[in-house]
């Protein structure tokens, strides 16, 4: 076999196969001109997939989902959710395909997604569409948290439709090219359960076990035994954005994947200054997804699984006690993860005294003065190897400050830990550089214009985000006079 004719993918399609009640076999729109914007040529290599021919005219056909590639069978999965807190029976890929699902490099299966290839059986009112911002937007920001440690879809491409998609103004059109461990989502089980399909229940939950949590199959029940991993894998997803500021802004139950991946990037947005109740999107008016309430609001979407996954750990009252009480883990689990994130963030070694107490009092410190959540973290570090002025600088009333780092202080001295070693540890957790809002927005601007050039920059401040650097002050600080206004958009 020639090189040229190798499939682009060599395809493996488990979901199709085995969940085709779930599956709308469905084909992209044509796309007459597609030009690459963006391409992940690393990521590509661990899909072992071949960069440059993903860059040529046969692959940004394949990109823009016009072309189905060889192996592929894409389809349209179908999905309910609640969204803000209103059940849709009904959700489904509206403008979204899988193309099919690829072994990576680690063995890991990873479906290779279409977002904004046209409308879907599911698409309702939605055009099907994708515009050039949000779909960089997506790329940029879920890149920037893979480089963060943080579980997340990946972004392989975007894709220029070279079409106009109307919104309130007219758009450049553009196809984002994710890669998720899977996606099976919260809404996918509660649109199973509300069917009171209880062998297709079973058939999905046993496809969710053995791609995400195998040893649940192993459980004497598997079922609550799968749901308990969930829980704690939602947990540990959630503790890792607290750590870093990130706010996903549309926790609604089909934006949560089983894996425990982050997913579905629209209106999210990194704090800058410290503050519970920050919210950047522009359709959450009552903060139902402000940063303080995401714990609350992923265990609200986890009791909306455990209440799906009901039918298969028993009708008794014994059976809801029992989810319940996994439920009740998550609070534990989250507490202890964050904490244990705050430690390392903080210089300190596993198990040090009293860290809940010290913890909480930052954080009720920060809330009170609300310095930039990222800068406050690197000042404080740098105050135990040279000058603690940038670090007290951020606090408006810093004799509280003074009094809490004391104790911290007086904590590492109780570990033994010499503050060399504690500032180099707080150096590899706590980032300098996240996407700052307006950079982002300056970035996205440009590239609908045109000129690439600032999103390519950006990619590169944020694929290294500890490593400090020359010449990128402006990545390590909020918008000057900032006037707190930043609103992001859902994307749609
Ligand atoms: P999202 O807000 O991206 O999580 O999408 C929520 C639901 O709306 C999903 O069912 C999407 O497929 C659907 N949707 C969003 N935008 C569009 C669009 N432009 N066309 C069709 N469906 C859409
Ligand atoms: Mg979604």
């Amino acid at each position: 076999m020639s090189v040229a004719s190798k499939p682009l993918f060599a395809f493996d399609n488990t979901y199709v196969r085995e969940l085709p009640e779930l599956a709308q076999p469905w084909q992209g729109a044509e796309v007459e001109s597609p030009v690459i914007l963006a391409l992940g040529a690393q990521l590509a290599a661990e899909l072992g997939l071949d960069p440059e021919r993903l860059q040529s005219p046969e692959g940004a056909a394949v990109l823009s989902g016009s072309t189905a590639p060889e192996g592929a069978e894409p389809v349209a999965m179908a999905y309910a959710g609640h969204q803000f807190g209103g059940y849709s029976p009904v959700l489904g890929d509206g403008r979204a395909l899988l193309l099919g699902e690829v072994i990576d490099r680690h063995g890991v299966r990873q479906d290779v997604h279409l977002k904004g290839s046209g409308k879907t059986p599911f698409a309702r009112a939605g055009d099907g569409k994708a515009a050039i911002e949000p779909m960089l937007r997506e790329f940029a920001i879920s890149e920037a948290m893979h480089a963060l440690g943080i579980r997340t879809a990946r972004s392989l491409a975007v894709v220029a439709t070279n079409e106009p998609v109307r919104r309130e103004t007219l758009l450049p059109g553009a196809v984002l090219t994710r890669i998720a461990e899977s996606h099976l989502r919260v809404g996918t089980f509660e649109f199973v359960a509300a069917q009171g399909d209880e062998a297709l229940l079973r058939k999905l939950t046993d496809y969710a076990i053995a791609r995400h949590h195998p040893e649940a199959a192993e459980a004497e029940r598997p079922a609550l035994d799968f749901y308990r991993r969930v829980v704690e894998a939602q947990a540990d997803l959630v503790a890792s954005w607290m750590l870093v500021g990130f706010v996903h802004g549309v926790m609604n139950t089909d934006n949560v994947a089983i894996s425990g991946q982050t997913i579905d990037y629209g209106p999210c947005a990194f704090m800058d200054a410290y503050d519970l109740q920050t919210v950047f999107s522009s359709i959450d008016s009552g903060g139902r997804y402000a940063y303080g309430n995401q714990p609350m609001i992923a265990q609200w979407n986890l009791a909306r699984l455990g209440e799906a996954l009901l039918p298969l750990i028993g009708a008794s009252r014994s059976a809801v006690e029992e989810l319940e009480a996994v439920l009740h883990g998550f609070t534990v689990r989250y507490r202890e993860t964050f904490t244990a994130g705050m430690g390392r963030k903080l210089g300190l070694k596993p198990g040090a005294p009293d860290l809940d107490l010290l913890v909480d009092d930052l954080l009720l410190l920060l809330q009170n003065q609300k310095p930039d959540f990222t800068q406050f973290f690197r000042g404080l570090s740098a105050s135990l190897t040279g000058s603690d002025a940038r670090v007290r600088a951020q606090f408006p009333e810093v004799d509280g400050f003074d009094r809490w780092a004391a104790r911290w202080r007086e904590t590492l001295a109780e570990q033994g830990v010499s503050h060399a070693d504690a500032a180099e540890q707080m150096d590899r957790v706590n980032p300098v550089y996240i996407p700052r809002n307006h950079l982002v927005q300056e970035a996205l601007d440009a590239a609908t214009g045109g000129d690439l050039a600032p999103f390519a920059a950006m990619l590169k401040v944020l694929e290294e985000p500890f490593t400090e650097r020359p010449g990128l002050e402006a990545w390590a600080a909020p918008q000057q006079d900032d006037p707190g206004t930043f609103r992001t958009f859902c994307g749609t």
